[in-house]
């Protein structure tokens, strides 16, 4: 499933071939993702030229100048395909320029795309409500202290919570927490300020660095089969349960359940 940092170099990977290029030709293979196309989607966005390249949370966005934006999202099994050799059965938008063509494949369509005007975006529902991006500089041990006060809700569904940091998703708060020493299972309003100054750094390292590996992996993204979306990067906890913990503190990391997804951890030294 695509998280941020997939987003991120997914959107990265587009802006080479797309900033600055008009649109010739839009096609849609069907009706709809896990919602309709906007129904004037193919109207607008063929002639219009793209202006710049965006991320919010887990949405990449295409801003046209004709002052709307096109916000994709990736859903459980999105990527965008660049220049392919063949058609997919699962291509189902479909964006030519002059020089390239641009498939979003999803075989199971929990992906979306809408469209919004470029003033309103952050009124537009699912931006509303999001917290602040954890690369931007709003997201500060200060603030995390704030919005969590009080909270009895653990600390890894109070990261997970969009309303607190826009797009942290299971696999980068599993190894936040075990970068910065804290239990999963403490609550949210007991994390100390001391742990908060680690973590808040945890957050933005795991999320670089994996978006540095993807770039990596996108070196070859222009080669006819090329695809954007997916990479795989060596995690800490994240899927190692019973294995020994990288700190060789010797701990085994464990696996609980919290609020239906799995979370792995330390039992040594996340306190
Ligand atoms: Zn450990």
């Amino acid at each position: 499933m695509p998280e941020l940092p997939e987003v991120e170099t997914t959107v990265r990977g587009l802006a080479k071939f797309l900033d600055g290029a008009r649109i010739e030709r839009v096609t849609l293979n069907r009706p709809d993702l896990r919602r309709p196309f906007p129904d004037d989607l193919v109207q607008v966005m063929t002639g219009a030229t793209i202006t710049s390249l965006s991320r919010r949370a887990k949405y990449g966005l295409l801003h046209l100048d004709r002052e709307q934006s096109v916000i994709f999202h990736l859903g459980m099994s999105g990527r965008w395909r660049i220049d392919p050799d063949e058609p997919d059965k699962h291509d189902h938008m479909v964006v030519e320029t002059a020089n390239n063509r641009f498939a979003l494949c999803d075989p199971r369509r929990f992906g979306s795309v809408d469209m919004v005007a470029t003033g309103q975006l952050d009124a537009w529902g699912p931006f509303a409500s999001l917290g602040p991006e954890p690369l931007g500089p709003d997201l500060t041990p200060a603030y995390l202290k704030a919005a969590l006060k009080g909270k009895v809700q653990n600390i890894k569904l109070c990261l997970l919570d969009q309303r607190i940091v826009a797009g942290l998703g299971n696999i980068y708060v599993c190894e936040a927490l075990w970068r910065s020493g804290i239990r999963p299972t403490k609550r949210g309003g007991t994390v100390t300020r001391a742990q908060f100054e680690r973590l808040v750094p945890a957050i933005k390292d795991v999320l670089t660095a994996s978006i540095r590996d993807g770039g990596s992996s996108l070196r070859d993204y222009a080669a006819p089969d090329g695809e954007l979306g997916y990479f795989a990067t060596r995690f800490d906890v994240y899927g190692r349960e019973g294995e020994p913990c990288h700190n060789d503190d010797g701990g085994m990391i464990k696996r609980i359940v919290q609020g239906g997804r799995s979370t792995w951890y330390c039992p040594v030294c996340q306190k």
